[in-house]
């Protein structure tokens, strides 16, 4: 590839049901359900110096995901995480958000028209990393509010299962924005907090670090906060979190694939400490670059395999 003629794949690569392609040129059938029902899973696991983060962990959850819903791609987990790698590999990228999504399918010509019948199949793409929050934001903390817009509960849509019903999360998205706040966390009908447009919430009271037991996805940048609380022995407690409790928190921390790990500096307009990110949520954030600076939880990418 000479500089004149730039990789087709600059922007991103894309497979889609058996075929690569440049992300710009995947598609998907406009009858599928997966977009007409939003009956499809995704799982989104981050590329950084060159390296998965937690690659099985994402595939596992995929996996977890697409039994829930009764999907069966023709992929194999094995086969999944080949695909990602030659993902990054045609993009070339160091640093690249990797989705996997499976979709229902198309009806299926001459059956009952249910979901049973349509043939499930994966789609995926590597693009340039993406960050929920810019640097700015996260330097001078986030400003969160508490919407008035519940989520969805568990009893409907699941969201262990990483979904696309994002209306909640989406309406949220422009309270917040109606308040002059950054993001907006939702609480469930009972009045806990659960999580927010792509993000888990951690809520830190005297010294005590907790996150939402239930409501929320079982997020992977989550499991690693859970993981370096034990390692630095910061209590660490999975329990319900009360939208009072968020309130009158010492700190509060946002924690994704997409971002990392994202402190806070105001909750409902009220300063928390000093209006700049809590001591234990950077100390946990630092920890996270720190330990994936070491390699921790990486699969590294082998940028020189030949591909079929
Ligand atoms: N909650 C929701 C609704 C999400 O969409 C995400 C990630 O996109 C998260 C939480 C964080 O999960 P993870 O750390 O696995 O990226």
């Amino acid at each position: 590839m000479t500089e004149d003629s730039p990789s087709p794949y600059a922007a991103g690569a894309a497979y889609v049901d058996g075929r690569y392609m440049p992300v710009g040129q995947a598609s998907i059938p406009l009858t599928d359900w997966g977009y007409r029902r939003s009956d499809v899973t995704y799982d989104v696991v981050g590329v950084w110096e060159g390296a998965f983060f937690r690659l099985d962990d994402h595939v596992r959850r995929f996996r977890a995901s697409m039994d829930f819903l009764r999907m069966k791609p023709a992929e194999s987990d094995d086969q999944i995480k080949e695909i990602l790698e030659r993902l990054v590999r045609l993009s070339g990228l160091r640093s690249a958000y990797v989705a996997m999504d499976c979709l229902r399918g198309v009806p299926a010509p001459g059956m009952p028209r249910h979901p049973a019948y349509a043939r499930n199949y994966i789609a995926a793409f590597a693009v340039p990393w993406v960050s929920v929050a810019g640097a700015d934001m996260c330097e001078r903390g986030l400003h969160l509010m508490i919407a008035e817009t519940r989520r969805i509960p568990p009893e409907s849509v699941e969201p262990r299962v990483k979904n696309f019903h994002w209306g909640d999360l989406t309406r949220g998205q422009f309270e917040a924005l109606d308040k002059g706040a950054d993001f907006a966390v939702l609480l469930d009908a009972d009045g806990n907090v659960t999580e927010g447009a792509g993000f888990n919430i951690f809520s830190i009271t005297d010294g005590r670090v907790a996150t939402p037991d239930r409501g929320a996805l079982d997020g992977i940048t989550r499991l690693s906060m859970i993981e370096l609380c034990a390692e630095l022995g910061i209590p660490c407690e999975v329990r319900p979190v009360s939208a009072a409790e968020l309130r009158d928190a010492d700190e509060i921390f946002a924690c994704t694939t997409a971002g990392g790990v994202m402190p806070a500096s105001r909750i409902d307009g009220r300063i928390m400490g000093n209006d700049r990110p809590g001591p234990i949520s950077v100390l946990l954030r630092d920890r996270f670059w720190a330990r994936r600076a070491e390699g921790w939880h990486a699969t590294p990418i082998d940028y020189e395999k030949a591909d079929p």
